[in-house]
């Protein structure tokens, strides 16, 4: 169990260090409160919550700090940054608190940014980062929600029982979706694939 930051060596620590693989929570321990008579009062119970990852069960307020320290160290604020500005403009349904820095900082840590399977590759890359998808090719779609043709990545389609399925482009929900074009021709691939689980 890593819970401070003491004996954490930050020196040579990558980002895939601390990739988080799953949530932990530890025991229940019961948190009181100070009255007034100089008695306690149970207030509520509260959990560990931690991430583990390749180097061990990390306290989530650790974590925290060791991401920041080395996206500090790596001089890539400005992705950590904006990948809050994303959060905040595109905030995950039913998170009622504002989470975009630590969605921003999970995103950063797993470098969401650079992997086509991820929801906003290509809307988070070309306002933030454009030259990253030069002379990449991608299929464009529709989904009936919007009704707004939009890009989305090969990665990101699923054919299932013939009917495309994928992202609105627009809201960026779950949903089926036509095909309007596919200049990297994803959709043949997708159909033997369909074919293939099918058999
Ligand atoms: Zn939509």
């Amino acid at each position: 169990m890593i819970d401070s930051l003491d004996g954490v060596k930050l020196d040579g620590l990558r980002y895939e260090d601390i990739r988080i693989v799953y949530a932990t929570h530890g025991e229940e321990r019961s948190v009181y409160e100070e009255q007034e008579d100089g008695g306690k009062r149970l207030v509520k119970f509260d959990y560990r919550k931690g991430y583990l990852t390749p180097i061990g069960d990390i306290d989530r307020d650790v974590w925290q700090q060791i991401a920041e320290a080395l996206i500090m160290s790596s001089y890539e604020g400005w992705i950590t940054d904006s990948l809050q500005e994303w959060y905040t403009v595109h905030p995950p349904n039913g998170s009622g608190v504002d989470m975009s820095w630590q969605l921003a900082l999970k995103a950063h840590i797993h470098r969401d940014y650079d992997r086509p399977g991820w929801i906003y590759y290509i809307p988070w890359n070309r306002l933030y980062r454009p030259a990253a998808l030069q002379g990449k090719l991608f299929p464009t779609v529709v989904a009936p929600c919007c009704g707004v043709a939009g890009e989305t990545t090969a990665e990101l389609l699923r054919m299932e029982r013939r009917e495309l399925f994928g992202y609105c482009p627009c809201c960026f929900k779950r949903s089926s979706l036509r095909l309007i074009s596919d200049p990297g021709n994803s959709r043949r691939a997708l159909l033997r694939e369909d074919d293939g689980e099918a058999a």
